[in-house]
C-alpha cells in the first residue's frame, strides 16, 4: 500500500504559503509507515517545532488501474474520508531552501491520519476541520483546481493504483501550527469523520 500526496490543488493555500498555482498537479508520496493505525495515539514528533495540521479529502483505491482515463477515474476509487497530511513546516522551508526531497518533513510515523470511511459519490463534497472545537479549515471540491478525475488520471500516468492505495488530494487555506494537548476533528459534509488528540 502506498500514500500519494497531491500539493498546491487549491490556490488559495499555494498564496498563503507564497507558491505559484502549479500547472500540473505536484505530487509527492508517502510509505505505509506513515499511517496512523487505527488504535494508536498521535504524539507531537522530536523532530519538529513548528507541526502544522493540512485538513484533506482522501480518496481509497478499489481496483488496480494504470494509464486511466478521466471520464473512468472515479470507477477505481471505492471510498472517501477526510484526513491530515501532517508537515514539519520547519522542516519543510529547511529542505524547500536547499531545493531537496520533502520526505523529511512529510513522511514520517504518523504523518498520515485518515477518518472513517463513506462510500464514494459523485457530485461536489465540502468538509472541514475544527482546532479545540473551532473551525481551522473548510474546503469542497468545487475549489480545487485539479479535479478528483484529472488528478487520478494524472497520478496512474507515473504509478500504478492498486486496492488499498491512498490518495490526499490537497489542502485548502487555513493550514496552521498545532501543539501538544490540542484535539483536531475532521468533518465530511458535516458528520465528523475523526477526533485526534495530540500527545506529548
Ligand atoms: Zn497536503
Amino acid at each position: 500500500m502506498k500514500i500519494i500526496c497531491v500539493g498546491r490543488n487549491y490556490a488559495a493555500h499555494a498564496r498563503e504559503l507564497g507558491n505559484e498555482v502549479p500547472e500540473d498537479p505536484v505530487i509527492f508520496l508517502k510509505p505505509s509507515t506513515a499511517l496512523l493505525q487505527e488504535g494508536d495515539s498521535f504524539h507531537y514528533p522530536s523532530f519538529t517545532s513548528d507541526l502544522h495540521y493540512e485538513a484533506e479529502l482522501v480518496l481509497r483505491i478499489g481496483k488496480k488501474g494504470r494509464n486511466i482515463s478521466a471520464s473512468d477515474a472515479l470507477h477505481y476509487v471505492d471510498a472517501i474520508t477526510v484526513g491530515i497530511d501532517f508537515t514539519a513546516r520547519d522542516v519543510q522551508a529547511a529542505l524547500k531552501a536547499k531545493g531537496l526531497p520533502w520526505e523529511k518533513a512529510k513522511a514520517w510515523d504518523q504523518a498520515a491520519i485518515v477518518g472513517n470511511w463513506h462510500p464514494m459519490r459523485t457530485g461536489p463534497v465540502h468538509f472541514s476541520m475544527t482546532k479545540n472545537a473551532t473551525m481551522v479549515q473548510e474546503g469542497d471540491t468545487e475549489l480545487m483546481i485539479f479535479s478528483f478525475d484529472h488528478l487520478l488520471a494524472h497520478i496512474s500516468v507515473f504509478f500504478s493504483l492498486e486496492p488499498g492505495d491512498l490518495i490526499f488530494t490537497g489542502t485548502p487555506a487555513g493550514v496552521g501550527p498545532c501543539v501538544t494537548g490540542d484535539v483536531l476533528e475532521g468533518f465530511l459534509e458535516g458528520q465528523s469523520v475523526f477526533t485526534l488528540n495530540i500527545h506529548a
